[in-house]
């Protein structure tokens, strides 16, 4: 019987489950860079730990068993998988992705892939027609995130998968806002998964990882092919903390989530609130799309307040809550899009897209909702 995710997030598959001789219950930390060779022409499965590691082995195991994948790679960061992705494509390649992205991958993309020969456009992906309008004789993939970062558009990934299967494009979506907890991409009908482990799945704020999740096997052999020789590989330390984190994910996602109704149903009602984008609400426009491919809502929150003071203000007089980049982590972390995590993107647009001096980014943690609303309120009251 097929395992619930609660379950996976402790043991994957059953069949993968790892097989310690001294029977230990936490997976333990490989911490070794090469291993002993049986006899020549022979080894235990494991030869230098950029290839392979026992840890990281385990922890992508779990990673295949909670998306639903094929394979999965665990790379040192979420951008060392984003960019270990670009590399399955040559130059004179075309990628249409979302254009509301995490202002990492459009760096990624312009500054470095753009130099290797790719071409990369940036469409409203939650336009279907827009998406076949833009598709071209070099097009290789299609690039989403859904909810975007920072706006929170949702992307139809049922139907996108149609369009890249008619056209014979990759699909690749980037999980990290929903997580396997929330949204199985691959179950919709994407190649490839990626994440930033650093969020929500590592769930702690203390070390940074990201994956790469597979469909199929020849996809697989390619991004093995690419860890192997680029070395981005994820630290067997670190694996294990990113282990450790996904234990517990099910109880951070659903704790998160409920924090979030809470404090969205009272930002809603607050007179410096302009307005609050969130999947969870009913009059978000992507909130059917959302519910109809995800089993939940999650935890990030963007709002606009009335002007910029106010901004500046809550940043500066929140006690609890954070002023930091980053999301996802027990930890609420709140951060200023224009200035932080979109900082690279041009000034037209940042305005374009609405990420102005009055929007704001909320990672909500796992504190008690009543403490949250309780800082959120005094810092909106200062000024
Ligand atoms: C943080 C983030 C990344 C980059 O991951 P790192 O672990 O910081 O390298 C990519 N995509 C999204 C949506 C993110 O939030």
């Amino acid at each position: 019987m097929e395992k619930h995710i609660n379950t996976k997030c402790l043991y994957g598959n059953q069949k993968n489950k790892h097989n310690d001789p001294t029977g230990a219950i936490s997976t333990p930390i490989y911490q070794t860079a090469t291993f002993a060779h049986p006899a020549v022409g022979q080894s235990t499965g494991y030869d230098y730990s950029r290839v392979q590691n026992p840890t990281r082995e385990q922890l992508e195991h779990i990673m295949t068993a909670l998306e639903n994948g094929n394979d999965t790679v665990a790379f040192s960061s979420g951008m060392a998988a984003i960019q270990a992705c670009m590399e399955l494509f040559e130059p004179g390649d075309h990628i249409l992705s979302s254009d509301d992205l995490y202002g990492g991958s459009v760096r990624l993309f312009d500054h470095i892939n753009r130099k290797n020969g790719l071409e990369i456009d940036y469409i409203d992906t939650s336009d279907l027609l827009n998406i076949e309008k833009s598709i071209k004789s070099n097009t290789k993939a299609i690039y989403i995130e859904t909810p975007t970062n920072p706006m929170m558009q949702v992307t139809d990934l049922r139907a996108v998968a149609k369009i890249c299967k008619k056209y014979q494009l990759l699909l690749i979506v980037d999980n990290t806002f929903l997580t396997p907890y929330y949204q199985n991409p691959i179950s919709l009908g994407a190649d490839i998964v990626l994440h930033s482990g650093t969020k929500f799945l590592g769930g702690h704020n203390d070390t940074l990882a990201g994956f790469l999740v597979t469909a199929n096997e020849q996809l697989s052999e390619r991004i093995r092919f690419v860890v192997k020789t680029i070395g981005t590989g994820l630290a067997p330390f670190d694996s294990w903390l990113i282990l450790r984190g996904i234990k517990t994910l099910a109880l951070r996602m659903e704790c998160q989530q409920k924090n979030a109704l809470v404090i969205v149903d009272w930002l809603t009602k607050h007179p410096k609130v302009k307005e609050v984008y969130y999947v969870g609400l009913p009059s978000h426009p992507g909130y059917h799309t959302n519910l109809n491919q995800a089993t939940g809502f999650g935890s990030m929150i963007s709002f606009r307040v009335d002007q910029k003071e106010t901004a500046v203000a809550l940043l500066e007089q929140v006690k609890l809550i954070q002023y930091a980049e980053s999301l996802g982590g027990v930890e609420s972390l709140i951060t200023y899009p224009m200035l932080q995590t979109h900082a690279d993107l041009p000034k037209e647009k940042q305005e374009e897209k609405g990420i102005t001096d009055t929007l704001l980014r909320f990672s909500v943690g796992i504190e008690h909702v009543d403490d949250l609303i309780a800082d959120l309120a005094q810092a909106l009251e200062i000024q």
